[in-house]
């Protein structure tokens, strides 16, 4: 266990990881928003084994939040996610304050097209713009060689990987599978909005998701998979933003299922005030895994 150095200042930061840049030696980043979990620290994990020095942002990012979203009650814990980090071998953690990443009079924005229309695009405006404007920000204070992204989040992979080809950054997006909760339910800081039996229902999700993989496996049609699944979740009282199966990386919807198309099945749906999101890559029909 090596005790990670904790740095506010975002010169101060470039410079650490040019020095180390300057050595020889790979930098991998993980940008959160702060209180961590398991799906946090798996993609720590792939960072250090992959990397040299690695380096983990902690910052809830204003921009991202809509005006009745969730930014002030965000939980937060600095003291617990710095002891889990040191656990999991991270140099340093980045930590600025909302002025080093926002300074006084910004109004400044990206805005990318494509696969941050749809879904989260539309049902959340801005969001994505604030997700890219901060992933560039953090990008230009921390120029790693590889910036771990988790699947769970599978909209914002894609359109961090848009800006990156787009805006031509120098940097490799590396994508790590979703962490579950023994129930299945995926991991995610806003679980911990559930109350008791918003969290009993919650583990249906996942477990309709499993079922419509089992289904596109057999070979159903593509809307009764998706009407399959949204019956068990309004079964649970569980509210549907969306529930679609869609193209994994343009994100159109899918009338007719070619063999290879790469498909997910994306949902967000809502638990009482908690909005959750998830979503399972469906195997190719062609493999022997369906
Ligand atoms: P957040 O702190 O929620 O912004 O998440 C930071 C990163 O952790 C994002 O790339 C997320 O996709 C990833 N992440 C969050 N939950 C999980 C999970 N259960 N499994 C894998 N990655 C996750």
């Amino acid at each position: 266990m090596a005790t990670p150095l904790v740095i506010h200042d975002r010169n101060v930061m470039r410079e650490l990881i040019l020095s180390s840049r300057t050595i020889g030696r790979r930098v991998g980043f993980v940008p959160t928003m702060g209180s961590l979990h398991a799906g946090h620290t798996s993609l720590v994990d792939q960072a250090v084994a992959e990397c040299d020095d690695v380096v983990t942002s902690i910052f809830v990012n204003p921009s991202q939040f809509g005006p009745q979203e969730d930014f002030e009650k965000y939980p937060r814990d600095f003291d617990a996610d710095f002891n889990l980090l040191a656990r999991h071998n991270v140099c340093w953690i980045f930590a600025p304050d909302v002025h080093e990443m926002y300074p006084p009079g910004d109004s400044t924005r990206i805005e990318i097209g494509g696969p941050a229309d749809p879904y989260e695009g539309t049902l959340r405006p801005g969001h994505f713009s604030g997700v890219a404007t901060i992933v560039f920000r953090l990008l230009q204070a921390v120029p790693s060689h590889a910036v771990y992204f988790g699947a769970k989040d599978w909209q914002q992979v894609l359109v961090v990987r848009q800006m990156v080809h787009d805006l031509q950054l120098d940097v490799q997006v590396m994508t790590c599978p979703t962490v579950r909760d023994t129930d299945g339910l995926a991991l995610s800081s806003r679980n911990t909005y559930l109350n008791e039996s918003e969290r009993n229902r919650a583990q249906t999700i996942y477990a309709a998701l499993q079922q419509a993989e089992q289904n596109w496996c057999r070979g159903l049609a593509i809307d009764t998979i998706e009407q399959k699944l949204r019956d068990m979740l309004t079964a649970k009282e569980i509210q549907i933003d969306y529930a679609d199966i869609v193209h994994a990386e343009s994100l159109k919807k899918i009338s007719e299922v070619s063999q290879n198309t790469p498909a997910i099945f994306l949902i967000a749906c809502r638990l009482g005030s908690t909005r959750l999101i998830d979503n399972i890559l469906l195997p190719s029909r062609a493999f022997s895994s369906c």
